[in-house]
């Protein structure tokens, strides 16, 4: 593995600033440097002083791009690239017309492992090095999820998607492959190189109780893996999982009472939600997942994220690509920020650009291996152009302010800004 010393402008944060005048929470070096060794993060800091640890490491020199930790997506699924931006319908039409078709063909190996190479691509070329990824309900398509990410070396996360009910034959397993196939992709990956696994229950509309039970028992079993899963996104989904689980309190019972609630617990959307739930989401220390360019595309409603905060719940944000429409986590801070104006809330920049760095890497508990340019950590970075395009430019030259030039840059920006990304210490090429 190659050793590289990057020089740019430093960007990376120690806590969630809530403005610009936090400057204890940040730290931002113009002429800074970050030490990649044996994957890893060795130094980093002032130009000046990691250079003289760096000895004859040869020097990529980024200025005056901006040096950041790879940001992370804490919600996305697999086999939903090729289902992105289709048309007309709110969550439970556009499973059924699109997704579960397009999921239905990671029965076949060969499928998914050629759509999880292009899938890695796409997460690269837009600065994103770690995700949380439902993969199909096939075992075949984690198998190639898993074997693409240590392939490239990056930290992912993901599971099975694990569903008996309530959908077409080709994406159904039952409660029982479910659980054999999970404990068996746990003990072939979790902890491998750097991959880690969620135990994936769709949401609860496609698992029976026996189901969720066994997802239960591999969560109690397995308390070092992951839970994802869907909650309260659309208000059919959520009437459709009243009737199913007659005897539940709400929705997040459904999945408290199976045992699938906790620090390791993600759960998507988290929209409509009741004080009861919210209390329940505090006191386990479960994580809400904001995945702002999916609700709008669906209609599914906004999140509150100052609402939450409120109670001391910390939130992950995320693509949700296929329902998202950017694998971009800038459009994804773009259209968050979008969600919360409309409830009087704000985002500033400071805190957006923590969210999907450090922030993201606090609710995955991962900050001491990913998120931040701290000496010791894995070396994800990324390298941002707030020029990228004429547009971008034009709007950069009045920018007198770091917090100004990131609002910009996340208003604005795409995999365009995205000059390189850094997988491990090694740089990743973008895709033609
Ligand atoms: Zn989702």
């Amino acid at each position: 593995m190659s050793d590289i010393l990057l020089r740019g402008r430093l960007l990376t944060f120690h806590h969630a600033p809530m403005d610009a005048e936090d400057k204890a929470a940040y730290s931002y070096i113009e002429d800074g440097a970050v030490l990649m060794r044996g994957g890893m993060i060795a130094a980093s800091g002032p130009f000046a002083d990691v250079a003289q640890l760096a000895g004859d490491t040869p020097i990529t020199d980024h200025r005056p791009h901006i040096l950041m930790a790879g940001f992370i997506d804490t919600h996305i699924h697999f086999p939903q690239i090729q289902i992105v931006a289709s048309w007309g319908s709110q969550l439970l039409d556009w499973l059924n017309g699109y997704t579960f078709p397009a999921e239905a063909e990671y029965a076949n190996a060969q499928h998914s492992r050629a759509m999880a190479g292009r899938f890695c691509d796409l997460l690269t070329d837009h600065g994103t090095t770690t995700a949380v990824a439902f993969c199909s309900s096939h075992k075949a398509s984690a198998e190639a999820f898993f074997a693409e990410a240590a392939h490239r070396n990056m930290r992912m996360i993901g599971g099975k998607t694990m569903m008996d009910r309530n959908a077409p034959d080709g994406v159904l397993d039952t409660a029982q492959s479910s659980y054999d196939d999970s404990m068996a992709l746990i003990a072939d990956w979790h902890g491998r190189g750097r991959a880690l696994y969620a135990i994936t229950p769709r949401f609860a509309i496609t698992s029976t109780p026996e189901q969720l039970a066994l997802a239960g028992a591999l969560a109690a079993a397995h308390p070092e893996c992951y839970v994802q899963t869907h909650l309260s996104e659309n208000h059919d989904e959520i009437a459709y999982t009243a009737s199913l689980y007659p005897q539940a309190r709400d929705y997040l019972d459904v999945y408290e009472s199976h045992g699938l609630l906790g620090p390791r617990t993600l759960l998507g959307h988290a929209i409509h939600l009741k004080d009861r739930e919210i209390g329940a989401i505090a006191a386990t220390g479960s994580h809400p997942v904001f995945c702002p360019t999916s609700n709008l595309f669906l209609g599914s409603g906004l999140f509150d994220d100052a609402g939450l905060r409120a109670r001391g719940i910390s939130s992950g944000i995320a693509t949700d690509i296929g329902a998202g429409t950017s694998y971009s986590m800038l459009q994804t801070l773009n259209e968050g920020y979008k969600i919360l104006q409309l409830q009087s809330q704000k985002l500033h920049a400071l805190r957006a650009f923590h969210w999907i760095t450090r922030g993201n890497a606090e609710v995955l508990g991962l900050v001491d291996k990913i998120g931040t340019l701290d000496a010791g950590s894995e070396a994800d970075v990324v390298v941002l152009n707030p020029r990228a395009t004429p547009a971008m430019a034009l709007r950069m030259a009045r920018a007198e302010t770091l917090a100004e030039e990131l609002f910009a840059l996340q208003m604005m920006g795409d995999d365009r800004a995205i000059v390189q990304t850094y997988v491990a210490g090694r740089p990743q090429k973008k895709a033609a």
